[in-house]
């Protein structure tokens, strides 16, 4: 695995690959790797010729400077993750590669990230996601680029950005990868101290109950989250949002039918947290696209699932 450090040197590694017709796979990501994001490059290896991983922490989406000089960065270990992933190239720029002086474009979708993460973390973090992810794309091409659905809001953004700006790439969203306790897994995770890290699979649980009391027939947000609630309260977890959400408007439901997302955003000590979980109800689901289950992935496009290729001239079209 080759590690680049500028757009040219990235281009020109991949000129010979388009050329030939190659399929190219695209993983962004802040680094600290760990299983989730390894998830994401296993499905690209499987489908695509050539694996490209960033790797960015990318300072225009932190609304919170303690954040950003606090985030894990260990690109020594990230690139011995990759490589052992099969990842093929690494591409590792500089801020100022991204962001060189005289920078003044802002990629900015509207809409669904004025809620929940967007009203949260305030309307630059997702304008620091959607630039940095449009630039991302541009440099390298991609025919499928991966997302987790740890980060459902930000996949369905990126859907959104994708096909608004005829960007022929397929978004493809992988399933969330957890410890055994339930506890998604976050670069994040390594700030918690050990009592933190228990009480923080309560967020868990908490989606757990909610998908219980759909499966036993609760229709009633409010109730199902009112079982969620005794959950992070037992843990000593106030939530910053706790919400049952359309997964295409990401605007709260009035009744559990259809397709509907368990979203979830709190701190436990000072370490911010975010997980969800799709909410699958008996009748038969229009919602096919969207991972209902761990198990269930979460191609966008079932026309083009499992072939990279065929997802060069399709655009994204549904949100996740
Ligand atoms: P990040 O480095 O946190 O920006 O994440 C890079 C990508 O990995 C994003 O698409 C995330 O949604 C995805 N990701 C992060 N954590 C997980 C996880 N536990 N399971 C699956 N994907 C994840």
């Amino acid at each position: 695995m080759r590690t680049l450090r500028t757009v040219s040197e990235m281009r020109a590694a991949l000129a010979t690959h388009r050329r030939a017709g190659r399929s190219i796979g695209l993983v962004p990501t802040m680094g600290a790797l760990h299983e989730g994001h390894l998830s994401l490059m296993r499905r690209a290896r499987e489908q695509c010729d050539q694996v490209i991983v960033s790797l960015f922490v990318n300072p225009a989406q932190f609304n919170d400077q303690a954040d950003l000089d606090g985030y894990p960065r260990d690109e020594g270990a990230d690139a011995a993750l990759a490589a052992a992933t099969g990842v093929d190239l690494m591409f590792a720029p500089a801020p100022a590669e991204i962001y060189p002086p005289g920078f003044a474009t802002k990629v900015s979708v509207a809409g669904i990230t004025d809620r929940l993460e967007g009203a949260h973390r305030g309307g630059a973090h997702f304008d620091g996601v959607t630039t940095v992810v449009a630039k991302l794309l541009n440099i390298v091409g991609p025919d499928v680029a991966y997302f987790g659905q740890k980060d459902a809001q930000q996949a369905a953004v990126i859907r959104q950005l994708a096909r608004d700006l005829d960007i022929p790439v397929r978004i493809e969203t992988c399933p969330t990868v957890r410890d055994p306790d339930g506890l998604a897994l976050s670069s994040r995770n390594t700030r918690l101290s050990p009592d933190e890290r228990t009480r923080a699979a309560a967020l868990h649980r908490a989606l757990t109950a909610i998908q219980q009391a759909v499966e036993d027939g609760v229709r009633d947000p409010a109730a199902a989250r009112a079982l969620a609630r005794a959950q992070l309260t037992a843990a000593r977890i106030e939530p910053e949002y706790l919400e049952l959400v359309s997964t295409d408007t990401f605007t709260p439901v009035r009744r559990i039918d259809g397709c509907v997302l368990a979203v979830i955003a709190a701190r436990v000590g000072t370490t911010r947290l975010i997980d969800n979980q799709p909410l699958s109800t008996a009748r038969a689901s229009p919602c096919a696209r969207h991972p209902a289950s761990p198990d269930a992935g979460g191609s966008s496009h079932p026309a083009a699932a499992g072939s990279a290729n065929g997802g060069k001239d399709k655009h994204a079209t549904d949100n996740a």
